[in-house]
């Protein structure tokens, strides 16, 4: 049984960044629906005892093209999500320390130009999509951008999501309407680097 990440924050707390109504939608509905249908589907492939990192990895054993979809649409709507409320806060820590801020330099010159790399990710992704801040278990870092619910996991290179920004029309509409860019100003408000550090560690 894959459990959905629960809110230790209410759904209004994000605001003014992200509005009640978009998190409770988001999560009460959207992310909600992704995590019984992964229930339903990796069930009905017979792969329903795996961790989910390890099952999206793995997509390839799934034979039934028509399964193998549904469990790679639901089961990265399910894990996308989980990521995405787990590192947002109303009590953010908006700088990473410690190794991931030196990883950060290191790789993109400073946190700021990683920041506008990583929004200019997310502002291109043409259509539903995510961009991402990944590690790989030597600790390198990389900017990417997915459509639909695909994510770094399922390109098999060894690289797993730390951020997660979700620029499908459901995170944002509400509130900024057509502003992509408006909202993904917003997220870095809300975006927790204490979560993200010790998910960085976690590798
Ligand atoms: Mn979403």
């Amino acid at each position: 049984m894959y459990e959905q990440y629960q809110l230790p924050y209410s759904v209004n707390a994000l605001e003014p960044y992200i509005d009640g109504l978009t998190v409770e939608t988001h999560h009460g509905k959207h992310h909600a629906a992704y995590t019984a249908n992964l229930n339903r589907f990796a069930a009905e492939a017979g792969v329903d005892g795996q961790p989910i990192e390890e099952l999206l990895a793995n997509l390839g054993q799934i034979e039934d093209p028509a399964l193998r979809t549904a469990v790679k649409n639901n089961g990265g709507g399910f894990y996308n999500h989980n990521l995405y409320f787990m590192t947002l806060s109303p009590e953010a820590k908006h700088e990473p320390t410690g190794e991931l801020a030196d990883k950060i330099v290191e790789k993109f010159g400073s946190f700021e130009a990683m920041k506008d790399e990583l929004a200019k990710k997310a502002a291109g992704q043409f259509g539903s999509g995510w961009a991402w801040l990944s590690a790989d278990k030597d600790g390198d870092l990389r900017i990417s951008a997915t459509s639909n619910q695909d994510n770094p996991l399922m390109e098999g290179e060894g690289f797993r999501p730390i951020v997660a920004l979700d620029v499908w029309e459901h995170a944002y509409y509400l509130k900024y309407k057509n502003l992509r860019a408006d909202y993904i100003k917003a997220f870095f408000e809300v975006l927790d680097w204490k979560k993200v550090e010790e998910l960085y560690k976690a590798g």
